[in-house]
């Protein structure tokens, strides 16, 4: 999509920190990280936020976690745990709007979420 900066990421037009990527996920270190490891995993077609997972097809949302959890292993998370969060609409602050997960971790993260 225009103007969208994470298909712009997805199709190689803006630079990005790559950690994985197939056809179809790309997933890139955070800009301004908010943890020691702050990745975002997003599927490289276009979708609004979550709500949009309604419209996708299963393999493609199992493919999208299965990603989430293959990039938090590849990064050595799995030994220390990580939150996984995807923010989606206004009240959420949701900044980008193209459907992504952010992995964070590295560190002992609060326990508070909002
Ligand atoms: P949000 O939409 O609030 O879930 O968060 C969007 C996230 O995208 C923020 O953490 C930003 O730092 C990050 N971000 C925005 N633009 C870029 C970019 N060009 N490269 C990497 N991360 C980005």
């Amino acid at each position: 999509m225009e103007d969208c900066v994470f298909c712009k990421i997805a199709e190689g037009r803006i630079p990005a920190k790559t950690v994985y990527e197939d056809e179809s996920v790309l997933a890139f270190h955070d800009m301004a990280p908010k943890a020691p490891v702050h990745v975002l995993v997003i599927p490289k077609r276009h979708a609004e936020n979550i709500l949009a997972a309604r419209a996708l097809d299963d393999s493609s949302l199992a493919h999208l976690f299965r990603t989430v959890a293959e990039v938090a292993a590849r990064l050595g998370l799995d030994k220390t745990g990580f939150r996984v969060i995807s923010n989606c609409g206004a009240d959420a602050c949701q900044e980008v709007g193209h459907l992504h997960i952010h992995i964070l971790g590295g560190k002992k993260l609060s326990p508070k979420i909002d």
